[in-house]
């Protein structure tokens, strides 16, 4: 149900709201210090708009709202990369209703290719990508293997958790983070982490939805 999908985007949203200092800090360290105020700005927004739909919206149309206000309201990189994401994960939802574990793979899919076409970036190059990318693939393995929604969303969480601290290893060569070269080397990239964040924000929805905590 998209009352659903708006909830879960509410939580997205919400998460990225507690941790903006996180991100901030984060991106103290090897950008410009704004991850934190950059998403937290987006996201209030989304909260906002998404409150205003109605709850017979289909799923796409309630992402396709995401994906133009990050766009609009967000100044960083990360604006129009997750707003490409989340565009490219409406169509793939355009007029569903409910999300099963296929249609999900998809939308995941869908949304990193719009990533990395709009960002030019592939995984290794100290960016979101690299907790996307693992999340992506232990997801699907996941679901393949006909584990539940929620086992192959915490199975993604994992993975993005294990990709987003492998960032500290890598030399940035994409984003603000590559004019420090080998002194990026050490820090988590910010755009990981708060992949990361809406990863388990969505898991954690699931959960609650499933009343198993
Ligand atoms: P800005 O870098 O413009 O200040 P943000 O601080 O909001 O924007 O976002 C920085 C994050 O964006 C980085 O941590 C990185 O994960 C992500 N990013 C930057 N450039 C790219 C790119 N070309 N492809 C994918 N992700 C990128
Ligand atoms: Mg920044």
């Amino acid at each position: 149900m998209s009352k659903q999908a708006i909830e879960a985007i509410v939580a997205m949203g919400e998460a990225v709201i507690q941790n903006k200092e996180l991100l901030t800090d984060l991106d103290a360290a090897i950008g410009d210090a704004d991850h934190g105020i950059n998403m937290a700005r987006g996201f209030a927004a989304v909260i906002d708009k998404v409150g205003g739909l109605s709850p017979e919206t289909d799923i796409g149309t309630v992402l396709k709202t995401v994906a133009m206000t990050l766009i609009s309201t967000v100044g960083g990189a990360s604006g129009p990369l997750y707003g490409t994401a989340f565009l490219r994960a409406a169509t793939a939802g355009q007029g569903k209703q409910t999300i099963d574990g296929a249609s999900a793979v998809a939308m995941l899919k869908a949304a990193i290719d719009g990533i990395q076409s709009r960002g030019k970036a592939v995984q290794g190059e100290k960016t979101m990508l690299d907790a996307l990318e693992p999340a992506l693939a232990a997801f699907e393995k996941s679901v393949t293997a006909g584990k539940s929604l929620i086992e192959s969303l915490d199975q993604a969480c994992l993975a993005a958790k294990a990709g987003a601290e492998s960032t500290k290893t890598i030399v940035a060569t994409k984003g603000r983070a590559r004019y420090l070269g080998e002194r990026s080397l050490g820090h988590e990239d910010p755009g990981a982490v708060s992949s990361c964040i809406l990863l388990q924000a969505v898991t954690d929805y699931c959960r609650k939805q499933q009343g198993t905590v």
